[in-house]
């Protein structure tokens, strides 16, 4: 069974900061980089190089080509990445200071302009037993759902960023929804504070060093985060979610899906970089055992 990503590519331009500048102030930076990101592209990314058989569908410009020839290298099918001659590929400006704490610009630019068509093409060619991904960073989010809910398969909503109007009323269309504990807070705030209200069968939160919850009707399960040396948590929870989600697509017990989750976030919060620093299937086997 496949995972078709309806998903942000951007190009990251990661800067390492002592500080955070303050309004008003200019600061020389202690590095530079530039990767591929944006949380559709890393998710893709996380769930391929955990064994899932992915699909990516989204767009960039003419700018950012190497983007889709770095997502077929991982194994991803990029058929469904549109090539568009007047959009900018999708970039973001990541500041990194010494706690491995971030700020993130983000420029949609193509991420912004996929099309009806895409989506028909795409969930057309899905099969009964598919799940189907979409997050916020791309434009027609209800069009993806409702496309995805008319074909009757399985849907999980990577909530981020959040933005309460846009989301809530995709809940019921959908059948996991996965946020940070910021989010998952806000999101319940709707709901009298209680997580248990939010009307959702499956609900995946992080809550960054701490751990990560699965609630999967009305059965929560824990798992701490492991002990790491974090340098750069950008990516985390795109690596959690695309790991726990390759494996519960192939029915793994959600206790053993954080498992595996929990152990590629880690070892991804110890590297620098986002999509670069997603470990494998057999980095994360290695780690576990
Ligand atoms: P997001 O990046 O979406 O805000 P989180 O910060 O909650 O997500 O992190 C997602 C997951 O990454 C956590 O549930 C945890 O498994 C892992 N993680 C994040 N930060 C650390 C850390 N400092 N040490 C170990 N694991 C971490």
């Amino acid at each position: 069974m496949a995972i078709v990503n309806f998903g942000s590519i951007n190009i990251d331009k990661v800067y390492r900061v002592s500080h955070f500048p303050a309004a008003g102030e200019t600061l020389l930076v202690d590095g530079y980089s530039v990767g591929l990101g944006g949380k559709g592209a890393n998710q893709s990314i996380a769930m391929a190089r955990a064994g899932a058989d992915v699909r990516h569908i989204g767009a960039i410009g003419t700018d950012g080509l190497w983007t889709k020839q770095r997502l077929s290298d991982e194994g991803i099918d990029t058929d469904g990445i549109a090539v568009l001659e007047n959009e900018a590929t999708g970039h973001a400006v990541i500041e990194v200071d010494p706690s491995a704490e971030n700020k993130i610009l983000v420029l949609s630019g193509a991420n912004a302009a996929l099309t009806q068509d895409q989506i028909d093409t795409a969930v057309g060619a899905m099969g009964a037993d598919d799940w189907l991904l979409f997050q916020n960073e791309t434009n027609l989010t209800e069009a993806i759902a409702a496309a995805g809910k008319a074909k009757g398969v399985r849907i999980a909503y990577s909530a981020a960023p959040f933005i309460a109007d846009k989301v809530v009323p995709l809940l019921d269309m959908v059948d996991m929804i996965c946020v940070n504990h910021l989010e998952a807070a806000t999101l319940a705030e709707g709901y009298g504070g209680d997580m248990d209200a939010i009307p959702v069968s499956r609900l995946l939160v992080t809550y960054g060093a701490r751990g990560a919850e699965y609630r999967d009707d009305g059965h929560v399960e824990f798992v701490p985060s492991f002990k790491v040396d974090a340098v750069d948590t950008t990516g985390a929870g795109d690596t959690f979610l695309g790991s726990f989600l390759a494996a519960i697509s192939k029915d793994a017990p959600g206790q053993h899906a954080l498992l595996q989750a929990s152990a590629a976030a880690a070892l991804q919060v110890s590297r620098h970089g986002a999509a670069d620093a997603i470990p494998t299937a057999d980095d994360v086997h290695k780690f576990l055992f």
